[in-house]
């Protein structure tokens, strides 16, 4: 790890400013809609400051924080996934010539970018996203081309929402991998940490002091009282064996008496990357795009297959959801499909909570 530094709050006017100088576009949480999405920033201001949010089980609540404090909202449901993944994108056209059809792959413009403010699940999440898109056998140039050169200043968590459980799933809230620079917030200013060349680089511009001794340590301290005071906890250590072998709990069938199979808790995970491809004709047939679109586990056609549908239930579908995630992910992948996020749990419009979901499966087990 490298030397601790020391940086004013008014330098992070300084860095957004020589971030876009050294030709990235800066973005950071910027509050919109009753939440926070990353958005374009050009000064610290166009940042959330002084405020928090509260969420719980189907609830999220933008308010009044203390005062000063810019990193104070935790995360909302926007993490950085639609920045790389794209909701919605073109993969080829095809074009009607007089003799047959010309076929060009389409190819992103992306600008370079740099995010203020990732916190450390979001960067763990990350990581599982370039593991599928980038280090498997098939390298995605979508991904990739927007991925490159991509810089990020992570946030270290000091406050925990009540639905985090990052501590559980060893993804946070300290930001260990994945950054260029990190920092953690204190009254003062900030404690900075380099995590890439790239970053020692930016640093070096920056003319940061040594942090002192106490300075690093109360930054810590922080990270620890927040890890120590998480309100929601996942035991993991049953995990995949227990969701394989209770495929035929009863808590499934329960579990879809509540679920709604509306694929919010998809949308808004960081790691999901169920998606389908369509073609999408002109209506003069002369021209064909294959369209590449976010799509979940939860609908219906996802599982819809030459004439049969294998997930008919929503039954079938919470428990393929759950199961992939905590289960068969680490077999295809080698980590967990879940980074503690919290999202689905925020984002669930009837509340439905993955942690309670494993617990009540366990106890069940053990009431047998
Ligand atoms: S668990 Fe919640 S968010 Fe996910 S599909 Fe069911 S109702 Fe929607
Ligand atoms: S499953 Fe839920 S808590 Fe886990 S990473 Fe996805 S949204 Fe976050």
């Amino acid at each position: 790890m490298s030397e601790s530094l020391s940086m004013p709050k008014a330098a992070l006017d300084d860095l957004i400013a020589l971030l876009w100088r050294e030709g990235f576009k800066v973005l950071g949480p910027v509050a919109r809609d009753s939440g926070v999405a990353f958005s374009e920033i050009r000064k610290t201001s166009d940042m959330p400051i002084g405020m928090r949010e509260s969420q719980e089980a189907g609830r999220y609540r933008l308010g009044a924080g203390v005062g000063g404090e810019i990193f104070g909202v935790v995360n909302g449901a926007g993490s950085l996934k639609p920045f790389f993944f794209a909701p919605e994108e073109t993969l080829l056209e095809i074009q009607r010539e007089r003799r047959g059809f010309k076929v060009t792959e389409t190819t992103p413009s992306a600008p370079r970018l740099a995010f203020i403010g990732v916190r450390a699940c979001d960067l763990a999440a990350l990581a599982v996203q370039d593991r599928i898109f980038l280090h498997d056998r098939f390298r995605d140039t979508h991904y990739a081309a927007r991925r490159q050169d991509t810089f990020f200043v992570a946030v270290n968590c000091t406050r925990s929402a009540a639905t985090c459980f990052c501590a559980s799933m060893k993804s946070g809230p300290e930001a260990r991998s994945g950054f260029d620079l990190s920092m953690t917030e204190m009254e003062q200013g900030f404690v900075v940490r380099s995590g890439s060349p790239v970053g020692d680089a930016i640093a070096a511009k920056l003319n940061l002091g040594a942090a002192r001794d106490e300075e690093v340590a109360a930054a810590s301290g922080r990270i620890s009282e927040c890890a120590g005071g998480m309100q929601r906890h996942l035991d993991t250590s049953d995990l995949p064996r227990l969701l394989y072998d209770e495929a035929d709990n009863s808590r499934w069938t329960e579990v879809a008496t509540r679920c709604l199979s509306c694929t919010n808790c998809t949308m808004v995970c960081p790691t999901c990357f169920c998606h389908t491809v369509i073609d999408e004709q002109e209506l003069e047939g002369n021209m064909s795009r294959r369209v590449r679109k976010w799509d979940s586990c939860f609908s219906l056609e996802h599982a819809h297959i030459h004439g049969i549908n294998f997930r008919p239930k929503i039954h079938d579908r919470y428990r393929q959801w759950l199961t992939h995630k905590l289960a068969s992910w680490i077999d295809q992948f080698g980590t967990s499909g879940c980074v503690g996020c919290g999202r689905c749990i925020t984002w669930c419009p009837v509340g439905i909570d993955l942690t309670e979901e494993v617990a009540a499966i366990r106890s069940q087990r053990g009431n047998r």
